[in-house]
């Protein structure tokens, strides 16, 4: 066996080890309510940001199952697809934030939802990206948690928010 061959198949193995225990943790402890979780880039001049939010931070119930219930979870699309519901940007940076998609997903056989928000901003002036303002939690009262995973060119970090702390420094 080569050695390249073998490292191979030790990465294969851990990431399939990993895949599993994240797929039991989520059916033993689907999600943390008050807490969600962000992913963003920042690369060539864009931006990416994703955020996932549990259905009871953003709804105040875990998944909509009446029309009144399916109607407030369309009002949220409606204000989370506003990218200012969720994220402000330097102005110096020159962006043109829009939001891509906003999802909410269920599954029928748990009370619970996700929400999951895309937003997207090409910037005229990346240097000027020093931070970036979480107002998302203004938006829901209930979200007390937001662990963020970062990366800027090919430097990877992460944070953690709060209603205390909703400003990301980058650089
Ligand atoms: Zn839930």
């Amino acid at each position: 066996m080569t050695k390249a061959f073998a490292l191979t198949l030790a990465l294969g193995f851990s990431l399939a080890t990993f895949a599993r225990s994240e797929d039991a943790m989520r059916q033993e402890d689907a999600h943390e309510h008050g807490a969600g979780h962000a992913e963003i880039v920042v690369q060539d001049g864009q931006l990416l940001a994703e955020f996932h939010l549990t259905g009871a931070d953003v709804l105040g119930f875990g998944r909509p199952t009446t029309p009144e219930q399916e109607e407030q979870a369309d009002a949220a699309k409606t204000l989370l697809m506003q990218p200012g519901s969720v994220l402000i940007l330097p102005e110096a940076a020159n962006c043109n934030v829009a939001t891509a998609s906003v999802d909410l997903e269920s599954e029928d056989d748990s009370n619970h939802s996700e929400f999951h928000v895309v937003i997207e901003a090409p910037c005229g002036a990346p240097d000027a990206l020093t931070h970036l303002d979480f107002s998302l939690f203004k938006t829901l009262q209930a979200l007390h948690d937001l662990d963020v995973d970062y990366v800027i060119g090919d430097d990877a970090s992460e944070a953690k928010l709060s209603p205390e702390q909703t400003r990301l420094k980058l650089r």
